[in-house]
């Protein structure tokens, strides 16, 4: 099928590689004309396993194109996605300002039948907006031209994008036009040889079960964080916690992880988009309230747990830190808690040594070249001279460290594990003292 997608992102390159891979013609549009140069050079602006080969062979065989220029690729496209970013807004809710512009430049060349699918995450109603903002152009134009929009949400793990992508567990569809949901069923009919994964809902739930996904899972984390809290003052451990209640199948292990706090540029903003949706509509979402306050907590409490330990005197020390990162097996650095971390070391007097797999580069554009901060190309070089260690992101390749090492290079032999991945009687046989989080040890 002849598909056309705004935004080159995570989602919409993601989405336009995989849709290219089963056998579409896909044009992907974006305004960064910089971003688009270097995917024409084969050089993927974003760190995502498994797309490099993705984007560049479908590139190759002339399946996968890209462009500044949304006129060609209008008329191009049967379906034409919408997935550029959703920001938050002053007051917390979506900022619609990028993905009606899509609408609106849609409607100023539409000229004959396509289904507008929005996989941006938009608020409820997003999609009637979408359909005026088409609207209105054509009647500027004075034309008539029959559309469709379609809510298809992005349920996506940045990290495993591309296999999310190619094997998703849902795909989600609010529509109420037999043409468009035909035209959505034949495009993902690929992805649902195995079984049919389409759940087929109305406009406004489709919108709404994006959101409801994200506050879930952020709920999830901030309950953990919680009893964690509480862990660590009654003098429980919270590792043994998480495993008690996950073995009973109502709750389940999956996605019960105490730590230093959500990041990444969906939970935080869609928590409080939602929340300002259901304030729009009159409703206070108390609980959405409490997750991010307890997230926006959580994030302060590696710092305080450095801070204690060196009573309050963080002027002129060193903190080496393993992952900058929101998440593992990304660069994506939105949101991340290392930011929070080192924004308060900094404001104490504090210098950082920071290592990261991937995330470097990005760490590098946001904050400029300072003195404060190290970026190191090898996890123990972050070590050199650094006052203690502090987990922030949970890759793969700090599980098992040579603590001997570890206690060996740091000044004062302290790690900080906001990730808690290590068995804290090993690390102090190892010679190092240990905090983590909630592991009835930390105050
Ligand atoms: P992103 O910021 O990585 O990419 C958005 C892209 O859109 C940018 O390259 C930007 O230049 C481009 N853009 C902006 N205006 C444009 C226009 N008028 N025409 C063409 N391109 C334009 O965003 P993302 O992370 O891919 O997220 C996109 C949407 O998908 C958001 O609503 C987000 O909430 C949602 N989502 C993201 C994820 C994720 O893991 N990142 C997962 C599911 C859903």
């Amino acid at each position: 099928m002849k598909v056309t997608i705004f935004g080159t992102g995570y989602v919409g390159l993601v989405t336009g590689a995989c849709l290219a891979e089963m056998g579409n013609h896909v044009v992907c549009v974006d305004i960064d004309a910089g971003k688009v140069e270097r995917l024409k050079q084969g050089d993927i602006p974003i760190y995502e396993p498994g797309l490099e080969p993705l984007v560049k062979g479908n590139f190759a065989e002339g399946r996968l194109a890209f462009t500044t220029d949304a006129t060609p690729a209008i008329v191009h496209g049967d379906i034409i996605f919408i997935a550029v970013g959703t920001p938050p807004d002053e007051d917390g809710s979506a900022d619609l300002q990028y993905v009606l512009a899509v609408a609106r430049t849609i409607g100023r060349q539409l000229d004959r039948y396509a289904v507008v699918v929005n996989k941006s995450t938009v608020p409820v109603g997003t999609a009637d907006r979408v359909r005026q903002a088409i609207a209105e152009e054509l009647t500027a134009r004075g034309v008539t031209v029959d559309y469709d929009v379609v809510s298809n949400p992005e349920f996506l793990k940045e990290g495993d994008a591309v296999e999310d992508c190619l094997r998703p567990d849902r795909i989600v569809i609010g529509s109420d036009s037999p043409r468009a949901i035909a035209a959505m069923r034949k495009l993902y009919a690929p992805f649902n040889r195995n079984h049919d994964r389409t759940v087929l809902m109305d406009v406004r739930s489709a919108e709404l079960t994006k959101y409801a996904a994200n506050a879930m899972l952020a709920t999830k984390i901030s309950f953990m964080n919680e009893i964690a809290n509480i862990a660590e003052r009654v003098g429980a451990d919270v590792e043994l916690v998480r495993q008690g209640i996950g073995s009973d199948p109502r709750i389940g292990y999956h996605f019960i992880y105490p730590g230093a706090g959500y990041g990444g540029s969906c939970f935080p903003k869609d928590v409080q988009a939602l929340e300002r949706t259901a304030h729009a509509h009159g409703y206070e979402a108390r609980l959405l309230g409490a997750v991010e306050q307890v997230n926006h907590e959580q994030k302060a409490k590696l710092f305080e747990l450095i801070q204690r330990h060196f009573g309050g005197q963080l002027a002129g020390k060193t903190i080496a830190l393993w992952g900058l990162a929101f998440k593992p097996n990304t660069d994506d650095m939105r949101e991340a808690s290392s930011r929070r971390l080192m924004e308060m070391l900094w404001a104490a007097g504090a210098r950082v040594r920071a290592f990261d797999p991937e995330a470097a580069e990005e760490t590098r554009r946001i904050y400029g070249d300072r003195g404060d901060l190290v970026l190191c190309e090898h996890p123990y070089d972050a070590l050199d001279g650094a006052d203690a260690l502090a987990i922030v992101t949970e890759w793969k390749a700090f599980r098992s460290p040579d603590f001997a090492r570890i206690r060996g290079t740091l000044a004062t032999p302290v790690i900080f594990d906001g990730r808690n991945l290590y068995d804290p009687a090993a690390v102090e046989e190892a010679g190092l003292a240990y905090y983590g989080i909630g592991r009835g040890r930390s105050l």
